[in-house]
């Protein structure tokens, strides 16, 4: 072929492309260098693919640098629905926040807050003392402060009490949580020499005390939250604990990890140990996350005496886990709705999503099911069944609670099933289900935007692959 006939030499140029009238909204809308950068990308990969092909049509150009410059302006953090049953998935950010928190972190966003100020003094005050009168009142605990989730506030404890001093642990609660946070681990890294007592299934008091000694940080007890170990076992009780730290003269901390300031007994849920026993069984020191079941933003808690508390406040460690002003109102916002347990069911997302009824998701499975085999197509048998969601993020971990779902069953088996469940992803609102016996499962329990969850169906394509 020669030169002149070349369909590269036919390639429109940047600075053409840039003249189109399409390409001139692109630049208003995202700017000059945005669009032009996309142009040469999208031209520089037609040189590559020309070699074969020849055909060259300035419009296919223009839809494919629209249709890039649109994907990389996109969010990437999307929302999405989450259908898998797992009503706090650590995957997808864990709670959903109340209203009230979401205003407070607007306000909070869009204005100077006082966030380490008194009003009544002028003077510069600490980002605890938003929460330390709320938090005191919902636990019973004498002080409270605040870090970037459970896991820094376990870190830093140890880190105050245990570095270079041991941290005495019963061999059945050395815990991993999802991989990344494993407690010898942590216990390392907060530079705390791990004192492993009892056994994997059976640890005594005296385990516990003829450990202790010149040595002895910290006794910690963990809360066993994604496990249990069943059969022939012995743990020793948090009040128990409490006693033989009290007689020592040792701390007690107890990492409830999830923990919930309200007994969810009262919800039909199984019962979970709250913060307020915790404290009242002699931890000196009580850590749980914000985000889990109590159900506000990412945070974690520690509560507990007073000097205890003073002494983590002056651990350097602490200024670097520190939580935003952000997430600080979030928390706020949170807590004070517990002031109203009456209402919290309906206020807090996760009780409301937690407290469904099983006839409720039914009729709202009646309802949605002819949208979704209308989307989804006749090659695709849809039936309503019941299933079982889970709390998830170690909260509860055996316990099931009854829901009912759309199980979805393609004709074809296994890859045609991977195809569907791409297709819910691909939704301009991701759908996210699971894969379960009846098919591709989606889980109602969560679903609560019915109008926009049907809006979104229109964009189905059935077997979409890209
Ligand atoms: C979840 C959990 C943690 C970690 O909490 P994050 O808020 O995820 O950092 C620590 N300990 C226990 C027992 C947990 O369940």
């Amino acid at each position: 072929m020669d030169a002149a006939q070349s369909p590269l030499r036919r390639l429109p140029s940047v600075n053409r492309l840039l003249r189109h009238p399409i390409m001139m909204t692109l630049v208003e809308r995202h700017g000059h260098s945005e669009t032009a950068d996309v142009i040469r990308e999208t031209l520089s990969t037609l040189r590559q693919e020309l070699q074969s092909s020849c055909e060259i049509d300035e419009t296919s150009i223009v839809a494919s640098v629209l249709s890039r410059v649109e994907a990389r302006a996109a969010t990437q953090l999307k929302p999405l629905f989450n259908l898998t049953g797992t009503v706090l998935h650590t995957n997808f950010g864990r709670a959903v926040l109340a209203e009230e928190a979401i205003a407070a972190a607007i306000a909070a966003m869009r204005n100077p807050v006082s966030l380490e100020f008194g009003l009544d003094d002028g003077k510069r005050g600490e980002r605890d003392d938003h929460i330390r009168a709320l938090v005191c009142e919902l636990t019973g605990a004498e002080d409270a402060t605040l870090v970037n989730n459970n896991a820094a506030a376990v870190l830093l404890v140890l880190n105050t009490f245990s570095q270079n001093r041991e941290a005495i642990v019963s061999r059945g609660e050395l815990i991993e949580i999802g991989g990344a946070f494993r407690m010898p681990e942590i216990m390392a890294r907060a530079g705390a020499r791990l004192r492993e007592v009892g056994t994997t299934n059976r640890t005594h008091p005296r385990d516990y005390e003829m450990a202790i000694g010149e040595d002895t940080g910290l006794i910690l007890k963990v809360h066993t939250s994604n496990y249990r170990i069943e059969g022939f076992t012995a743990a020793v009780s948090a009040r128990v604990l409490g006693k033989i730290a009290k007689a020592h003269n040792v701390p007690l901390v107890n990492d409830l990890g999830s923990g919930t300031l309200i007994d969810l007994a009262r919800f039909g849920l199984s019962k979970e140990p709250t913060v307020r026993e915790a404290v009242e069984e002699g931890a000196d020191l009580v850590t749980f996350s914000g985000d889990k079941l109590l159900g506000g933003p990412q945070a974690g808690f520690i509560v507990g005496r007073k000097e205890f508390i003073a002494t983590i406040n002056r651990n350097p460690m602490k200024r670097a886990l520190r939580v935003d002003k952000i997430r600080l109102a979030g928390c706020e916002a949170t807590l004070k709705l517990y002031r109203n347990p009456e209402r919290l069911a309906e206020r807090l997302p996760i009780l409301r999503c937690l407290t469904r009824s099983v006839e409720e998701i039914a009729e709202q499975a009646r309802r949605l099911a002819p949208f979704v085999a209308d989307a989804i197509g006749t090659d695709t048998a849809i039936e309503i069944l019941p299933c079982q969601s889970q709390i998830g993020s170690g909260a509860l971990p055996l316990e099931t609670v009854p829901s009912v779902g759309l199980a979805l069953k393609p004709r074809g088996g296994g890859r045609a099933l991977d195809a569907l469940g791409n297709a819910f992803r691909k939704l301009p609102r991701p759908v996210i289900g699971r894969l379960a016996d009846s098919g591709f499962l989606l889980d109602l329990r969560c679903l609560e935007d019915e109008v926009a969850f049907l809006e979104n169906l229109k964009s189905f394509r059935s077997g979409a692959t890209q």
